[in-house]
């Protein structure tokens, strides 16, 4: 049962199982290094900028000196400030220290007025612990158990539509991730986001270290659009029972690509030490986050090989080697 699904849950704890052991010296990991091979020369030439934008930001009308300040001030002051660094260095914010140089009132106000948290875990006993307790990871997994339990109880056996289900559904999953990464989160003409999905854009403004999840109303809505294309699906095709428990099939599957993806991203924004598929996973992420057009797949890059907008490797960008 579940064959796929199945294996992308090992998958990713094989993974993890390798990288738990490692005791990888943070000199050796690409990601934690990106930083510090910036330019000295180009940060200080962002510094004296972003001096210049945090102190316009800062002043009467914009800033939080007079309490006024709304949610979009915060983070509009964030993108500002993050779109000021990239252009001037070359490179993205990724610590919440340089965030703190440069305008510690904001990095005061998304820590205590939008829960945002950097306090991000470098080995995998505190990747778990955090994770686990993230209600985003708590309704997928929810959703997901109950979805698996549902079908092995009301349907409990395999067919050759369920095999064929649970390979296909991880491609379906892959295409529409891509897609809905692509047009809805970078389809407007700025690169940015389209209403309701600011969100995204919040994310790619933070600097790169930081608990990085889709809120969780954005998770519970896709459970509950999953759930009920399923039972659209079902309904309008008057499905016999064969039929009803292979759709059940694509849902579980479905789920389990979801909650893989949420716990891959998460890991790339992580300062665990990772090895092999996760590690190229959070390399080619990196990417995604210096230039909005690239590297859209989280999981798979496949795709982005597909639609030519993967990055070049060893393309250098503003200083910055991946
Ligand atoms: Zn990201
Ligand atoms: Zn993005």
């Amino acid at each position: 049962m579940m064959i796929v699904p199945s294996l992308l849950s090992l998958l990713l704890l094989a993974d993890g199982a390798s990288a738990f052991s490692s005791s990888l010296p943070p000199s050796s990991s690409t990601a934690l290094s990106l930083s510090q091979r910036s330019s000295a020369s180009s940060l200080l030439r962002a510094s004296s900028v972003l001096d210049d934008i945090t102190t316009q930001n800062s002043s009467p009308g914009n800033g939080d000196d007079d309490g006024d300040d709304d949610d979009k001030d915060w983070w509009h002051r964030l993108q500002v400030l993050s779109d000021g660094f990239q252009e001037q260095s070359g490179r993205i914010l990724f610590h919440e220290k340089e965030l703190i140089h440069h305008d510690e009132d904001l990095a005061m106000a998304l820590k205590q007025e939008h829960h945002v948290d950097f306090t991000v875990p470098s080995n995998w006993h505190d990747a778990m612990a955090q994770f686990t307790r993230q209600p985003q990871t708590q309704v997928l997994l929810g959703a997901t158990l109950v979805s698996m339990i549902v079908r092995l109880v009301v349907w409990p056996w395999v067919g050759v539509s369920d095999v064929a289900a649970v390979f296909l559904t991880p491609l379906a999953y892959q295409l529409q991730e891509y897609g809905y990464h692509r047009r809805n989160y970078h389809g407007n003409d700025r690169g940015k986001s389209y209403f309701p999905f600011a969100y995204h854009d919040q994310h790619h403004s933070l600097p790169y270290y930081h608990m990085a999840m889709e809120p969780v109303h954005v998770c519970a809505s896709f459970v509950a659009s999953v759930t009920a294309m399923g039972l659209v699906v079902g309904i309008l095709s008057q499905a016999d029972s064969t039929t009803c428990s292979t759709i059940a099939t694509v849902h579980a599957s479905f789920l389990v690509c979801s909650l893989h993806y949420l716990a891959v991203h998460y890991l790339a924004h992580s300062k665990v030490p990772l090895t092999g598929r996760l590690q190229r996973a959070r390399e080619h992420h990196i990417q995604h986050h210096l230039d909005h057009d690239v590297n859209l797949n989280m999981a798979g890059q496949a795709l982005d090989e597909l639609f030519h907008t993967t990055s070049q490797p060893a393309k250098q960008r503003g200083g910055v080697s991946v």
